[in-house]
Order: C-alpha cells, then structure tokens, then sequence
C-alpha cells in the first residue's frame, strides 16, 4: 500500500531482467526493498538465493533492517491477526529475531567489496594466479595506505626508482585501473608498450608478489580475482549461479566495468548468447540514474545502465516480458526544491530524458547567499542552522530540533575546515563523514595489526607493524636481519619468528622480546576459531602490553586513543550480537571493508559534513551546498572538458536533491584553499538556475577583515565585484584609535549570530557599531554597552 503503481510493478516483478530508471528521490531503493521482501514473501524465495548489492555498508544495514520490519509485521499479522505494535513487547522481541534468524541472516545485502571478498574467503584457494602466486582463506584485507606504502617501497627499495618520476600515488591509480580493466602485469605491458608502461607493469608485478607474500589482498582484488576465478572454474561459476538466483544492484549507474562483469557472469552462467538465457525462477534486476553518475574516476561507466535492455534483455522466450520500469515521481523534495534540480540537469546533453514530477508542496524557494570569503560563508551557514533548530525548538517545545536533520556538502574535504571552526565555535555538535575514518587512526591499525597477524601471521605488513609496539626493545637493526633472513631463505618473516632457535640465532642478544611476541601471536592463533573476536582482542591488549603503555602515558592524547581502542572493543561486541558471528575472521573482514560513510550511523544527532560524492543516496531535511565557484565546483579540470563537466553537473544535481525542505546555495568572492587567497566567482551552475527561482541573500562588500589580514591593495584590486564604499577604504586607520572595537572584527550576537562590525561611531563612552550579520542579511547598529556581543 506504501508503493506507488509503478514502484508497485517493479517490487511485484519475478522473474527475468528489469530495469528501474529514475531520477532522485523516485523511490529506487525503496521498491528494490520492497521487492526483495516480495520475493521471499509471495513468491516463496529461499532468502539465502538473493544477493542484494548496495553502494554502502550503512545501506545495507538499514535496507535489513526495513525488510525485517516488514516481515515482523507480516508474520505478526499472519500469527496474532493484529499489528506488530499491538503485540506484547516480549513477544515482539522473540517474533523479531525468529525473524531475523530465518529470514534476513540469510540474506546476501553489502557492497560489492564486501560480498565477494566473503566469497573468497571460500574459493580463493581455486584461484590460479598466471606466475603461481597463492593466497588462502585467511587473507589480510589491505586498506589504501598500506597498499601506498607497498608501492612506495617497492618504487624506492626494490626497484630503486625515482619517486618523482614515478610518483607512487600515480603508479597506484595505474595499477588499480589496470585492474579494473582486468589486465595482468603482462597484458599492461601489451597495452602500454613505452618505457613507462613497461615499468609500471613491472612495479605492478612486484606489488602481485608482495601481496601474495603476505597472503594479502587489496580493494580492487575482491572484484577482479573472483571474475578471473569464473572464468578458470565453471563448476564454482555454476555453483554461485544457481546459489544466486536473485540478483539486485542499487545505483546501478555507479558499476564499472569488472563489477559488471562479476554480476553478468553469476546471473548467466557466462551465457552470452541470449537466446540461451534462461531465466526460470532467476532475476537480474537493477535500479539506477545515470544523471546520478558520479564516480567515473574510479572506472564507474554509465553506459553500462543505459545497456542493460541489450545486455540481458534481448532474445528472451517471454516476448512479453517487460524489462524497464521507469519511476516518475519524486518523494523526497519540494517542488521548488525539485525544480531547481530539474532545470540544472537539462544542460547536459549526455543523458535519457525522463520525468520527474513533485508530490510534495511547493516549498520555500532556495537561498543563494553571496558571501565575502569563505569564513562569512561558514557564519552564515551556522548562523541559519542556529537559527532553524532554535525555531523547531520552540515550535516543538521541549523535543527540540535535531541537529542530524541538517547536511553541509562540498566539493573537496579541505573546504571542511571553516565550516568546522565555526560549528565548534557556536557550539553545535558535528560529524565528518568520511575525514580521518575511525578505522585510520593509529591505535586502531595498530589493534588491528595484532589481530590480523593473529588471524594470517603471513601478514608481514601486520607483524612489522605491531612487533616493537608498544616498544619492547626489538631495534630496527634486530628488524632488519631478521626479515633480510626471511627475504634470503624466500620465506615468510613468520617462519623466522615462530621458531625460537632461528631468533636466537639471527637476533643474539635481543631475542627475548622477539621470542615472547612470536609467542604472543602464536598464540591467539590457535585460539582463533574457538573465540570470540572481543575475547582476542582483550587478550591481546593486555598481553601484548599496548594498553598498559597507553594507560602509563597519562597524556590527553593517549587518553583519547584508549578511549578510541575501547571503542573498538565495543565494535566487536556489537558486531557479534548483530551479526551473530563472533568469529575474528568476519569481525576483520568488516573492519577493513567499513567505508567513510558507515560512521553516519551513529550521527546521532551531529550536524553532517561530507563531500557531495559521500552524499549519494541520503537525504536531509535541510541541505547546504557550499562553495560554489567557478573552479572549484565544477573544478578547474573540468571546465575545459566538456565530458567532466557533464559529470560535475551531474554531482550538483545529486547535491541538490538531497535536501527535502530548505535548500541553500553559497558561494564566497574570495577563498582561501590550499594556502592563498584567491578571488573567486559564481559557479556557471548557479547561472544556470532560473534566477527568479532563487532568494538572492548577502551582497555584501568584501571589507574587513581580508582588507585588513591580507595584502589590501591587491585583494581589493583583484576581486571584481569589490566596488567599495569610501567609508570602508579610508576609515580603518582612524578608527582603530578606539581600542576595543575595530572595522573588520567579528562578534557573535546572541540573537542575530555572528556578525562583522562595519563601522565604528564616535568613542569611548558613546561608541556605538555598525554591525552585518550575514545570517540576517542586514547591517545593525548597536550599542555595545547593551548588545548580547562578544568578540570572536
Ligand atoms: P536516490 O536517487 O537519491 O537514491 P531513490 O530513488 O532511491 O533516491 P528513495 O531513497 O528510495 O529514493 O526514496 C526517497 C524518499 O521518498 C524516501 O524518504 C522514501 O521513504 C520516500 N518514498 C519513496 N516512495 C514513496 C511512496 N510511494 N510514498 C511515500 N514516500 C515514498
Ligand atoms: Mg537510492
């Protein structure tokens, strides 16, 4: 009854391929929800045969969580006859987790990353590398800087290379993208005949080596072994295929190509010839928007969406099977809201016209606000968030607003940190999603360096990482024997340190600490599949002496990483009761594949900071779009290139329909980023948004503080619209006689925000100020003697 009649077909279908295409906030993700509760509900689908791809982790988890709640209240209503909530709570609670137990424990819901590295972890011994590099069960997941660090030593230490040519961030982009495209060291070579070619190709061949040396894998891997593991073994192909006779992938238009390929492969045996199909009690069904493509730098290809007719849908013995939904009208935006996205998304000429009607009210009209430079635009943010949560308070009397309910996105992380400095300031709670992740911080991977050498002590990655920390006197010199020892014999570091005799031998006199940390290790390791995941951890951090070390520091900052490390703790507890699978080897796997975003789930009531990439799929009541000036959105590197900027486009789009309510559109004439001042001006896409669809707010005159911080005359030459008032080029200097209030400084007005005085009155006794609040968009005068002000 909550589905519309399109969504309604799309969750209702069976059978064979759909495609769902629509444009945001159509209710996509909803009806793949509603669907996969469909099939297991009305068609009798065995909840284990469904595999369900979703861009986040935390999506995952809320769309199990949606689909439990339907079934809890289906099976409620066929068992009591009444509705869930009428059930006592006991009994809601046991319905609730026989539900879980049968019907969403079995269920296939995660990332890609995430769903085929649990695969590996059953077939990768199937797996024949081309120059017989193995890996077993127990591989390390490798995050981002560890495979840098691989890289950068292999460029500097083993091929003795120059970093600069070679810059290891670049030879990494090649290297992924090489996977991505499915090419050995080899095929790169064919591919890129040249000398640098060839020696990425070489530097790719090591890093291969190094990673199965340390029975590691990295992020691209998860997707690219199993599609080379199809393709060497039919049999586990056809065993997949038939385990998975359901497959959904929501944002659709976000797949690259490997992945593509991954979900062809499982859901058609590797049949490529359509009239051989069969699509008896199987579906491929995707839902996506190719005006929602935004990830082309990570090899992500829309086509791939625009394809999907051809791809699956040709040739099928039902002729009458339809294979495209289309989705027309919005839920989640007003139409003011909606109108604004509309309008935007028609300059772009690569793109499927489609409909996409408002249900909702007309709404206010978004606010485009023009500020001074980028720390009048973080006042102002704050100063409208201050003031809309301030008024939902009152409104709602005592509930309060909530602080979650309100987004600020940009293009590129490091305009976070005026944003940040002014929420901290105003005192109101935020979160960073996707900054420095929980599972980056050092006291984390050094807690997860232990388990994942207890886990696969071939791990030497984890070993060097862990085996003097905290220090117990095992010297780099003692380090260096031994894995040179290891590198002659070609073996395993863990060969050496599990053998006491060889330490002795190779380490003399500081053998001891190296001998008790082998142990250590050695074992956990036997315990590893009869405990916990929370019990290793424990033992280890007594064990190992890491908390003892962190505790004898009594700084605030090792404070804070004991916290951090209890934290992780928690997680595991956490993970076992959700999951209900204690086992270390899924706790880790979980761990590694947690993404920037999954820390959104505890925003429990925070202000949310994110790039607008991270945005993708979430939706606020009130969204701040910031930053939006030529060169910086869209970005420099686009605006010459007619295709990136399609793509930028697109990502504005994605921007605005996230917000549900009140939408605002900032931009600031001058910016410092990256460590100079710039003058700045409006995004070509704020142009193209119907003018008389916007509430122009600020126009304000960049004086103050960057005439008086910055090099004045230059600034004020440089920014274009800077015409200035007299009063604001000459005053400064005389005014600053009066020795508490200055042109330029900042106030925060308890009631109006923050605030810049523009001018200074009379003295002492009688001074008075003239004050602009952006927030307001208005100058006052005031008394300071009277004023609710302090200076900033
Ligand atoms: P995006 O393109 O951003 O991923 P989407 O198409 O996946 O968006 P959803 O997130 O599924 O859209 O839905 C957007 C909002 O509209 C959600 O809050 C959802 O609950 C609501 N919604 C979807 N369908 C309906 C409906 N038929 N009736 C009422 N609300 C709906
Ligand atoms: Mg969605």
């Amino acid at each position: 009854a909550s589905l519309n009649p399109s969504q309604r077909q799309a969750a209702q279908h069976h059978c064979g391929p759909l495609l769902v295409v629509a444009g945001a906030g159509s209710g996509k993700t909803r009806a793949l929800s509603y669907r996969i509760a469909h099939l297991v509900l009305q068609h009798e689908v065995d909840p284990g045969d469904i595999l369900a791809v979703t861009f986040t982790n935390k999506a995952a988890r809320e769309m199990k969580l949606r689909i439990e709640r339907l079934f809890a209240e289906q099976s409620c209503l066929s068992e009591y006859g009444i509705p869930l909530a009428e059930l006592e709570p006991h009994k809601q609670t046991r319905l609730r987790s026989q539900v879980y137990r049968k019907l969403i424990k079995p269920l296939s819901i995660g990332t890609f990353h995430s769903l085929f590295s649990r695969l590996l972890r059953l077939e990768i011994e199937k797996y024949q590398d081309p120059k017989g590099r193995q890996w077993n069960h127990n591989f390390s997941i490798f995050d981002e800087s560890d495979v840098q660090g691989l890289i950068k030593e292999i460029i500097t230490q083993t091929l003795k290379l120059d970093d600069r040519r070679y810059e290891p961030r670049a030879v990494r982009y090649a290297i992924s993208n090489a996977k991505n495209q499915g090419w050995t060291p080899e095929e790169l070579e064919r591919q890129q005949p040249n000398v640098r070619g060839r020696t990425i190709a070489q530097v790719y061949a090591h890093y291969l080596d190094q990673l199965a040396a340390n029975n590691g894998l990295d992020f691209d891997d998860l997707i690219w072994i199993p599609v080379q593991l199809f393709r060497q073994n039919p049999d586990v192909l056809a065993y997949w295929h038939h385990r998975y006779r359901h497959i959904l992938v929501d944002e659709y238009q976000d797949t690259n190509r490997t992945q593509y390929e991954l979900i062809q492969m499982l859901s058609t045996n590797g049949e490529t010839r359509k009239e051989r199909l069969n699509w008896e009690q199987r579906s491929i069904f995707v839902v996506g928007d190719s005006d929602q493509s935004i990830y082309k730098f990570r090899g992500a290809d829309f086509t791939i969406l625009m394809e999907f007719q051809e791809s699956f849908g040709d040739g099928l013995a039902d002729i009458k099977t339809q294979t495209m939904v289309k989705l027309e009208e919005n839920y989640r935006s007003t139409q003011a809201i909606l109108g604004l996205a509309n309008h935007l998304i028609e300059h772009n000429s690569e793109r499927i016209e489609k409909t996409l009607r408002a249900t909702r009210e007309q709404g206010d009209p978004a606010v485009c606000f023009k500020a001074d430079n980028e720390q009048f635009e973080a006042d102002f943010v704050v100063t409208r968030i201050r003031q809309m949560y301030g008024s939902l308070d009152q409104q709602l009397e005592g509930s309060g607003g909530n602080w979650g309910d309100y987004a600020i996105l940009y293009r590129t992380n490091a305009q976070s940190r005026p944003l940040e400095e002014a929420l901290m300031r105003a005192g109101i709670p935020y979160l960073i999603v996707g900054g420095l992740r929980f599972y980056d911080r050092r006291e984390i991977k050094d807690v997860l360096g232990y388990l994942r050498a207890v886990m696969n002590p071939a791990d030497t990655l984890s070993l060097l990482r862990v085996i003097n920390t905290p220090r117990r006197g095992v010297g780099k010199t003692t380090i260096d024997k031994l894995t040179a020892t290891a590198a002659t014999l070609g073996v395993p570091l863990w060969e050496i340190l599990s053998d006491p005799t060889s330490v002795k031998t190779v380490a003399g006199r500081s053998a001891q600490p190296v001998i008790n940390f082998a142990k250590l290790i050695q074992h956990w390791h036997q315990q590893v599949q009869s405990v916990t995941a929370g019990e290793v951890i424990k033992g280890i951090l007594d064990e190992s002496g890491y908390w003892d070390d962190l505790k004898a520091q009594s700084t605030d900052e090792a404070e804070d990483r004991a916290q951090n490390v209890m934290e992780l703790l928690n997680a595991a507890r956490q993970f076992e009761e959700e999951e209900g699978d204690p086992s270390l080897e899924s706790f880790l796997s979980n761990a590694s594949l947690a993404s920037d975003l999954d820390n959104l789930d505890d925003n429990g009531g925070r202000v949310s900071l994110m790039t607008l990439h991270s945005s993708k799929g979430l939706e606020f009541p009130t969204v701040f779009l910031v930053g939006l000036e030529q060169g910086l959105f869209p970005n420099h590197r686009s605006i010459d290139d007619p295709v990136s900027l399609e793509e930028e486009r697109r990502l504005c789009y994605v921007g605005i329909t996230r917000a549900q309510q009140n939408l605002f559109l900032t931009y600031a004439q001058e910016r410092r980023l990256y460590g100079s001042r710039e003058p700045a001006f409006p995004s070509m896409f704020l142009e193209e948004l119907p003018r008389e669809w916007l509430h122009m707010e600020g126009g304000a005159l960049p004086i103050g503080r960057s005439v008086k911080r910055s090099r004045p005359a230059e600034v004020r030459a440089a920014a274009p619209s800077s015409k200035g008032t007299p009063a604001t080029t000459t005053k400064p200097r005389g005014i600053r006689a009066d020795q508490s209030w200055t042109v330029g400084e900042r106030i925060e007005h308890s009631q109006f925000g923050f605030g810049q005085i523009t001018h200074v009155f009379g003295s002492g006794q009688k001074v008075t100020l003239a004050v602009k609040f952006p927030g307001l968009g208005q100058q006052k005068i005031l008394d300071p003697r009277l004023a609710p002000i302090e200076k900033v």
